[in-house]
């Protein structure tokens, strides 16, 4: 035998006499620790008999988009439900919350006029009403970021289309998106950089978007036509959100995204004098209110079935593609978790319950709906845990500054290191539904993900099936259905930390 090969011979030995070590000792302590052979067998199940993509499929092709209030979204809520019971869970069922008006997207259409003719790539917001034929206008540009700053206006909007921000620039090249675990502290908004970085979306704007909602009655009653606003995605994807804010209001005028290219162009055009652009929206609203629903269902605890640990995600979503990674992914990854729970009968002595909110993208309103109805209950609901940044794997859990539950959840997320979850942040990140049961005092912690092209894809045309990674997604489920198990077994309920102080966020 060459040396080459006895030592190659002699390398493999070694290596299969460590690796049966190894395994020995994986076994020796498995043996010994039923958390840990219990979360090997979840994974295990999850691993080879998922269901992910295929319910991912059909949610987002069969389906379709799960606007708030639509038809849609309850045929989304009833197939979830009757998954639910198909995969044996207890008392699966619909919860009812409503809201004041339900939105239809009509057609839209634009150009720029002149100085020179150009198409414009547009979808209206969320509950803008049509503009009741094409409208023509000069584009206005409106600096203002409060009601006081619109007096210089008064008298000078009549006939004017408005746009209300300057363009965000595009990226440089090759920029890698932001590492979810480096970003500061601080900031609340874990995917989202600080404003005014070039190329990265600007983060969400609620205050403005108040500002906006108050604003477009003055820009109203001025006789504008209708506002433009800049989409801040690269590759000619749009954007979406509400404009009829957390009630579900009827927008004072037509508001709608365009592309960032066109709005550039609008913005380059205008150095050079007027532009005046044509466009025609067509939406309806419902002439009353609309129940619309969360889905729940639930594994019953064996020894203390009245604690509660909650896993959760948002099965709305906006309307431009199928909401398939915001948050279909999400979706399907807490239906996965309790189809593998319960199909090993592993029996948790707590109660593990299963949510897949609505409303979450006019402001988490399934999720303080639930939060309300459940008031009584709050106490006893251990933790819940949120699903909701797109395909990417889960890289660590959010805490959400619950410093006393930090060392519990170590113990609790240790066994996941070998599928690559990293020890819990206590960063913090609103604009999900796990804020909900925060802003309540439960701990409501969210999973921090690998952000892939999230940012590009969420809310575009492009959030489609094609963008899961059904790898990441087995991996997702495998962390939410160990977790919630493990917390199922802990001797006590989390400790909560004291309910935050109310305040008006949105
Ligand atoms: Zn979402």
């Amino acid at each position: 035998m060459p040396l080459r090969r006895v030592v190659l011979a002699a390398s493999l030995f070694f290596l299969a006499l460590t690796g049966s070590r190894t395994v020995l000792r994986a076994q020796q302590v498995a043996a010994k620790d039923p958390m840990l052979e219990a979360d090997h067998k979840i994974m295990a199940e999850i691993k080879d008999h998922n269901e992910i993509m295929a319910n991912l499929e059909y949610l987002s092709d069969m389906i379709g988009a799960r606007l708030t209030g639509s038809d849609n979204l309850t045929k989304a809520n009833h197939w979830t439900q009757e998954q639910f019971r198909a995969y044996g869970l207890d008392d699966a069922h619909l919860e009812a919350w409503t809201i004041a008006h339900a939105w239809s997207r009509g057609t839209a259409r634009g150009r720029i006029v002149s100085p020179a003719e150009h198409p414009l790539t547009i979808a209206s917001l969320g509950w803008s009403p049509g503009t009741n034929g094409a409208v023509r206008g000069a584009v206005k540009y409106i600096k203002a970021d409060r009601i006081e700053d619109l007096a210089q206006y008064k008298g000078k909007l009549k006939g004017a289309i408005l746009i209300t921000s300057e363009p965000t620039p595009f990226p440089p090249p090759y920029e890698p998106p932001p590492n979810p675990l480096l970003v500061p502290f601080e900031e609340p908004y874990i995917l989202r950089p600080p404003a005014n970085v070039p190329g990265q979306p600007p983060p969400p704007r609620p205050a403005y978007f108040r500002f906006l909602r108050e604003a477009l009655k003055f820009f109203r009653q001025e006789g504008a036509l209708g506002v433009l606003l800049d989409s801040s995605k690269e590759d000619a994807l749009l954007n979406m959100t509400g404009i009829g804010g957390r009630s579900y209001e009827i927008g004072a005028l037509p508001v709608a995204f365009i592309t960032s290219e066109n709005y550039q162009l609008i913005w380059r055009l205008m150095k050079r004098g007027p532009v005046e652009v044509e466009m025609e929206t067509t939406n309806s609203f419902s002439d009353k209110p609309v129940d619309v629903y969360n889905t729940v269902a639930e594994i019953r605890g064996t020894e203390k079935p009245d604690e509660i640990v909650i896993l959760g995600a948002h099965l709305d979503s906006w309307d431009l593609g199928t909401g398939s990674t915001d948050n279909g992914t999400g979706s399907m990854v807490v239906l996965e978790a309790a189809r593998a729970l319960k199909k090993l009968g592993l029996s948790p002595k707590r109660t593990i319950r299963f949510v897949l909110f609505t409303g979450e993208e006019q402001g988490m309103n399934g999720s303080r709906a639930y939060v309300e109805a459940h008031k009584e209950e709050l106490p006893k609901i251990s933790a819940a845990l949120i699903h909701d940044t797109g395909t990417g794997r889960v890289l660590s859990i959010g805490l959400m500054a619950n410093y006393q539950d930090r060392e519990i959840m170590d113990r609790v997320v240790a066994p996941l290191r070998e599928i690559g979850l990293l020890e819990s942040s206590q960063r913090s990140l609103d604009g999900s539904d796990h804020a909900s049961f925060d802003k309540a005092g439960v701990p409501g912690f969210f999973a921090i993900q690998d952000p892939v092209d999230y940012n590009r894809t969420h809310h575009s045309q492009s959030d489609t099936f094609d963008r899961a990674r059904g790898d990441d997604l087995v991996q997702g489920a495998q962390v939410l259905a160990a977790w919630a198990y493990n917390v199922a077994q802990l001797p006590e309920l989390l400790p909560h930390k004291p309910a935050a102080e109310k305040k008006d966020d949105e």
